[in-house]
């Protein structure tokens, strides 16, 4: 056997297995750190469910993929009755179909060690503790917001919020209103602040707590909440090829979930540095029309050429004949490659609802923002944006909580363009460098991905 094969054998002594939560924003992150977790020689299984299996498509390259059922194979998560029965039908489900994969793998070779988990589900920490597995848990939201919800499940931050600012340690000052929505306004999404809340409910048992940010980013609340777990944060999650271009083609996510528009690559590369402007709210946000038409107006009105990703569900909300009339200025799309097109170097400004994968991705790429959030950890996000990193603006809201037209344009043109603008670009370009840092050779996040692996190697000698 020669050096090559020896390596090969040698990296399939470990073996884990990663269990995300089925939404884009949770696969993504918790695939790429798997894509980390194999160039180092690990040997990884993505266990997404049928129904993410069936209607993705994930190119996982190395990684296996052997999907559970959540009970819903066929009926996706959308289509279940309420967001609690979804959660309760894959706790029921999940406990059973974790376990015999579990089994199975471990009935085919003894090398199965760890599982890495979403906390969304909590109950597969119990499953794989059963089995004498190592756990990770394995955050997709920012380390601010994980710590928020940990101190209202620990009673320190009380439901309803009744204070007008709150002071939480390791973090500024919050108004009500930069609090996750979920926190400020449970009502409006009744059952989601519990799976929240619950992430926390055993994790004094788990071996890691992984949070995808890194050490600069959210250095004081990282160091907080290490204090309590064994916390170590491994991000930006973006494909290598946009950080150390270590894993040879790991340039893109792996995971499609729309149909992408190809032309808007060729339509961005017709156009000059720094002169588009992007929207974009994600993969899940509902705007309300009068926002869709107050933002139309406002991106007309300030006349710079736009690349808009308007889902199919929200196209009819567009104004009548909004298309037409800026057809010379803007291109609409329903889906979009968002790293390709933040990393192109046409885009000035990125107007986004501060999804953490969108404002990571944003960070690590240098391009600045104009911050319009609209719930879940989207208020808090968007404060750090502004206030912390100083990477972007918030445009103020009127008393319906729209953004108008006047301050849309005010907003992206003093990004695009004014006197805030050129600070913004220079923290962006300062992030960029932080981001890249954190995940090269000698960086925390690498350190500490390093640090997970020769652990599990070590633990793994002894199964
Ligand atoms: N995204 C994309 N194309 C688009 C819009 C979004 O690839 O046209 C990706 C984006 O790069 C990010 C994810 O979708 O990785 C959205 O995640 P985020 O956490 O920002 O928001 P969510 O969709 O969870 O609200």
């Amino acid at each position: 056997m020669d050096k090559k094969d020896e390596g090969y054998n040698k990296a399939h002594e470990v073996h884990v297995l990663v269990l995300p939560y089925p939404i884009h924003g949770h696969l993504n992150p918790m695939l790429q750190f798997a894509k980390r977790l194999t160039s180092r020689g690990l040997k990884v299984t993505l266990a997404p469910t049928h129904y993410t299996a069936k209607s993705l498509h994930i190119d996982a390259g190395p990684i296996a993929i052997d999907p559970i059922s959540d009970g819903c194979d066929e009926l996706g998560y959308r289509n279940v009755e309420s967001p609690q029965a979804y959660i309760e039908r894959f706790r029921i489900v999940g406990s059973q179909t974790l376990a015999q994969l579990i089994e199975k793998h471990r009935h085919s070779s003894n090398s199965l060690c760890c599982l890495v988990y979403d906390p969304f589900l909590p109950w597969a920490l119990d499953v794989a503790q059963r089995f004498g597995l190592r756990c990770a848990a394995f955050f997709t939201q920012s380390c601010c917001v994980d710590a928020i919800y940990y101190h209202v499940q620990c009673g320190q931050l009380a439901i309803p919020v009744t204070a007008s600012s709150i002071e939480l340690p390791a973090m500024p000052a919050l108004q009500v209103s930069e609090l996750p929505s979920l926190v400020s306004k449970p009502e409006s999404r009744p059952g989601i602040l519990e799976l929240l809340v619950s992430q926390f409910s055993n994790l004094d048992r788990v071996d890691w707590v992984l949070i995808n940010t890194f050490d600069k980013l959210e250095d004081e609340v990282v160091r907080w909440m290490a204090k309590i777990w064994p916390c170590k944060a491994i991000g930006p999650t973006l494909p290598s090829a946009y950080l150390d271009q270590k894993i040879e083609g790991d340039t893109n996510y792996g995971i499609t979930l729309h149909d992408q528009n190809a032309d808007c690559m060729n339509w961005l590369n017709t156009r000059e540095t720094g002169s588009v402007v992007y929207i974009s709210f994600g993969s899940i946000a509902e705007l309300v029309p009068e926002q869709m038409e107050e933002l139309a107006w406002g991106l007309k009105g300030c006349n710079y050429y736009f690349l808009w990703v308007v889902r199919a569900s929200e196209e009819d909300k567009l104004p009548n004949k909004f298309k037409e009339e800026t057809q010379d200025k803007g291109l609409i799309v329903k889906w979009c490659p968002q790293l390709e097109v933040l990393a192109h170097h046409a885009i000035g400004c990125f107007v986004t609802h501060c999804g953490w994968n969108s404002t990571l991705e944003a960070l690590s790429l240098g391009v600045p923002l104009v911050a319009v959030p609209k719930w879940t950890d989207q208020p808090t996000n968007a404060k750090y944006v502004e206030e912390v990193w100083g990477v972007g603006l918030r445009p103020r809201v009127d008393e319906k909580g729209i953004v108008g037209r006047i301050e849309t344009e005010h907003c992206i043109r003093e990004v695009m363009e004014g006197e805030r603008g050129r600070d913004i670009k220079r923290n962006a370009c300062k992030w960029k460098m932080s981001a890249k840092e954190a995940m090269s050779p000698g960086g925390s996040s690498c350190n500490n991905i390093e640090e997970f692996v020769t652990t599990l190697s070590t633990l793994a000698k002894e199964y």
